[in-house]
């Protein structure tokens, strides 16, 4: 007998299934379809593993397990991760027959009649069971925050993770989870779907718990019916406080989606009815893929590729890039890109491309595309927004001036050129700058640049910071015309909320010298262009000013896996080559500021 391949085999979908690209499902289990050589699964989980590993997610991850480990009556289960399934299965089953209070890292029952298989980062016991037996919640270890500031209180409960029952659950005064945090919650309604197929589930209303990486602390309501009830409240980020488990009332209806039949043409459901809409539908994907053979009687496939952000690291990427062709809308807009429903409306009714979409007469188009994307605020503008890059695209055009004349910009001999680089624990490591004196013709500029290539304390980064700011402070006080440039206010912000922070009277000073001598290009940008491809740095420098970067991939967030290897690179060599690396990057990204405004200069 050959190899069982997954068209020969049920249809059986993880947690990740229904929240990531539906093709993905379709690709694994359809036989005609080949896995590009090299490539490994059909990518949902592993892609999300590793760009987890990248930033540090796995060790905030394992923190949090060891956390609820060292709890008692906690059964953890790590040990057995490399043991034979079904070993970590009756283990798991052992520990739901025994009613620990925590179970670490269970193996739930495959769910054949569902489809469905996989397993939470741990089972928390909820209410018992009608029949007296322990009943149990799924609950999610996620490496980022779950929460955001609100101002309406009690809109969300938690537990802190040294006491994780929901029995122990408080009301937050001032967060709710956050929005667009969807995908989070149909990923645990997965695992509460399992639970309740394996019978193991808490009595009472559906709910699963997700702990992210906020910082919460204790509290109480100051006023209102619940003045003096206990509570937990959100600390601001980077602050030291107590994790805690974010309870998602799966049944409650909050997530809004398109409805045909809703007189608004959305409607809020649940985070189970979404989930169980999404994971029918890739069932339905994936059954009807495994019948394809490669005869002509064959059942058409369901699903079409619209470029999504997971295209970008999925192992389909080679199959299905020429399914969409390189003028398609979904592959090329991709500042304010449409959602998926708006990229399949637009096909459906002729539209794929940008040329389609740039020569379309819009006025025709909108009467039939606007009833069917109302779940969008705003969805004619995103239209037209679309239809104008769409067209600068189709005729190779980047950047489109919106004003007319020259464009103002200080000058002054000696300019300052910023720009800052923070790591996955969004610390500022690195500072850098080019100075430049316009009264040499032939001055390109001197790079000047703090760093500090090691794991931060916010002390660490305070001292840096000082470093930094008390040799800019001594610089535009020795040359009081000075300008300091630099492109979004990300360096301002930071500036500031470090300043704030730290309480450092050298920080306070430098940043109000900067604030009467700093010039945000991105505002000036903002002011005078609009951009196919947005305005970021690189799109604008690289396609206006004709400046290239060293690095073939720069960008922020790859900057900060070079920091890790900086930091953490298994050799010497690889750490050096990394630091090398990031300060190239830096430099490279402070001349852009430069020849960009050099380059706005000469526009009239
Ligand atoms: S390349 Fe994109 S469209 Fe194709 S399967 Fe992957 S995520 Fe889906």
């Amino acid at each position: 007998m050959g190899a069982v391949t997954p068209a020969d085999s049920a249809v059986m979908l993880d947690a990740y299934a229904a929240i990531r690209c539906p093709v993905k499902v379709q690709n694994y289990y359809d036989a005609t379809v080949k896995l590009p050589e090299g490539a490994s699964g059909y990518g949902v989980r592993g892609s999300s593993d590793v760009q987890q590993e990248l930033f540090g997610g796995r060790e905030i991850i394992d923190r949090t397990l060891d956390a609820l480990a060292a709890l008692p009556g906690t059964v953890d289960l790590r040990l057995l991760a490399d043991e034979d399934f079904t070993v970590a299965q009756d283990a798991t089953r052992d520990a739901v027959r025994g009613g620990a209070q925590v179970i670490v890292a269970p193996k739930l029952p495959v769910d054949r009649r569902g489809h469905r298989r996989g397993s939470p980062s741990a089972l928390v016991r909820g209410t018992d069971r009608a029949n007296g037996r322990p009943g149990y919640l799924p609950v999610q270890v996620r490496s980022r925050r779950m929460l955001e500031r609100h101002s309406r209180p009690a809109q969300q409960s938690a537990s802190p993770i040294g006491t994780p029952s929901p029995a122990s659950a408080l009301y937050l005064t001032n967060a709710q989870f956050r929005t667009g945090r969807e995908d989070d919650q149909l990923h645990v309604a997965h695992f509460w779907r399992l639970l309740e197929a394996a019978g193991w589930q808490a009595s009472g209303e559906p709910m699963a718990g997700i702990i992210g990486s906020d910082s919460l602390r204790r509290t109480f309501f100051s006023d209102g019916e619940l003045a003096g009830v206990e509570a937990l409240a959100l600390n601001p980020a980077g602050s030291r406080g107590t994790a805690a488990v974010v309870w998602i009332m799966l049944t409650r209806k909050q997530i809004r989606t398109f409805s045909r039949t809703a007189p608004e043409g959305w409607k809020k459901r649940s985070a189970l009815e979404r989930y169980d809409h999404e994971h029918g539908f890739r069932v339905k994907v994936a059954e009807t893929a495994r019948k394809r053979t490669g005869e002509p009687s064959d059942p058409h496939r369901m699903v079409t590729p619209i470029f999504v952000r997971e295209c970008s690291f999925c192992p389909w990427w080679a199959v299905c890039a020429p399914e969409m062709g390189a003028d398609d809308l979904s592959v090329q807009i991709d500042k304010s890109p449409l959602d998926v429903r708006e990229i399949s409306v637009l096909r459906s009714l002729g539209v794929r491309s940008v040329h389609d979409l740039g020569s379309a007469d819009l006025d025709a188009l909108l009467p039939r595309y606007l009833p069917e994307v109302r779940h969008r605020d705003g969805a004619e503008q995103r239209l037209q927004l679309a239809a104008r890059r769409s067209r600068m695209i189709a005729h190779g055009t980047h950047l489109e001036r919106t004003t007319a004349g020259p464009i103002p910009l200080p000058q002054a001999q000696i300019e300052i050129d910023w720009d800052i680089e923070t790591s996955a624990a969004d610390r500022i490591y690195l500072w850098g700058f080019l100075v430049r004196d316009r009264s040499r013709p032939d001055d390109e500029g001197a790079y000047h640049p703090f760093v500090t290539f090691a794991d931060q304390t916010a002390a660490d980064e305070a001292a840096l910071a000082r470093r930094a700011m008390t040799w800019l402070a001594e610089l535009l006080t020795e040359h009081p015309d000075a300008h300091v440039f630099h492109y979004s206010d990300y360096e301002m912000v930071h500036l500031a909320k470090l300043a704030g922070t730290s309480s450092d009277d050298t920080l306070a000073r430098a940043l109000d010298l900067i604030r009467r001598r700093h010039v945000d290009l991105f505002q000036t940008m903002r002011t005078h262009y609009f951009g196919a491809h947005g305005l970021s740095l690189k799109v604008v420098a690289s396609t206006a000013a004709g400046f290239s970067w060293r690095d073939d991939t720069p960008g922020g967030l790859n900057s900060q896996s070079w920091f890790l290897d900086a930091t953490h690179g298994a050799d010497e060599q690889t750490r050096a080559e990394a630091r090398q690396r990031v300060l190239n990057y830096n430099e490279d990204d402070v001349r852009a500021t430069r020849v960009l405004r050099d380059w706005l200069r000469t526009q009239a």
